[in-house]
């Protein structure tokens, strides 16, 4: 699932790539991934020009202008699990799952939506509305200051690691980021979020702007289905140490990487390096109520 580095990589794509070029044509092959009428959507979209391009979390803007400027929109993109929103010559085969092509300028290029399991959206709406969006997102993960972060973790008695994918506490991290960085910072996902020491919550939010920025410049990690606007897959899948990764060996101490479901998330993390809190968190949510240890 496409978390901060990705969308990033995406928008930093787009902007190489989109960036100032005119929609001439909107092609919605199915309509379940546009939010409202695919008409509406398809008319208000196509005659503008990709102005700029904003991000908070995992939520993408693309600002789109009238050609005399006189009015703005955003197309809100929201990859889901397997969204793709890549640049491609029109010429090039259509991929299945391919729902949504915005054909650019005189078209020979084109933005493809591609989405296999079809959780991502797009969405065309105003500034306000990308704004009402985007206030219901916390602090962008590598924007939060360190005082922001502490305050936020102050008396909350969840797992840290189901407090670290809670977008509306802090946007931009899912499972692959919120398990690296503990691990770099080698706090148990079961620890309590607010019994997490000054000094611990501080390597932590250091741990988190550094994973983030690495997977950035090796353009995000690829599963299956991630890919940049380019088309390119992210290289950073190697490069991490716990998630998925269960039964391998943990590159600082050699024991064997474990995975846990913590309220129907799985969390991956070495024993030793990241010992188990005297007082953990509960594994569970009420929502989910039969969680389980899986060893190897
Ligand atoms: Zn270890």
């Amino acid at each position: 699932m496409p978390e901060l580095p990705e969308v990033e990589t995406v928008a930093r794509g787009l902007e190489r790539r989109a960036l100032g070029r005119r929609i001439a044509k909107v092609e919605v092959s199915h309509a379940s991934v546009i939010v409202g009428s695919a008409e509406e959507f398809a008319n208000t979209v196509s005659g503008r020009v990709i102005s700029a391009l904003r991000r908070k979390g995992k939520a993408l803007g693309l600002e789109l202008r009238s050609e005399d400027g006189a009015s703005t929109r955003f197309l809100l993109v929201r990859l889901g699990m397997t969204g793709q929103f890549v640049v491609r010559a029109s010429a090039a085969p259509l991929e299945n799952h391919t729902h949504v092509r915005l054909v650019l300028d005189d078209g020979r290029d084109e933005i493809r939506y591609r989405d296999v399991r079809r959780f991502g959206r797009l969405r065309c709406c105003t500034a306000e509305e990308l704004d009402a969006v985007f206030a219901t997102l916390g602090p962008d993960a590598p924007e939060i200051r360190e005082e922001e972060f502490s305050a936020a973790l102050r008396g909350r008695r969840g797992a840290i690691k189901s407090w670290l994918i809670n977008q509306r506490v802090l946007a931009g991290l899912g499972n692959i980021y919120a398990d690296e960085a503990l691990y770099a910072a080698r706090i148990h996902p079961l620890t309590q979020a607010g019994r997490l020491s000054s000094q611990a919550a501080r390597k932590l939010l250091r741990s988190i702007k550094r994973v983030l920025a690495r997977a950035l410049n090796f353009g995000g990690t690829s599963f299956r289905d991630y890919l940049g606007a380019d088309g390119e897959p992210g290289e950073f899948l190697e490069k991490l140490n716990v998630y998925q990764r269960t039964g391998e060996r943990c590159r600082r101490c050699q024991a064997k990487i474990r995975r846990i479901v913590i309220a129907g998330r799985s969390s991956h993390f070495c024993p030793r390096c990241q010992p188990r809190p005297r007082r953990p968190a509960l594994m569970h949510s009420p929502r989910v109520p039969t969680p389980h240890l899986v060893r190897d």
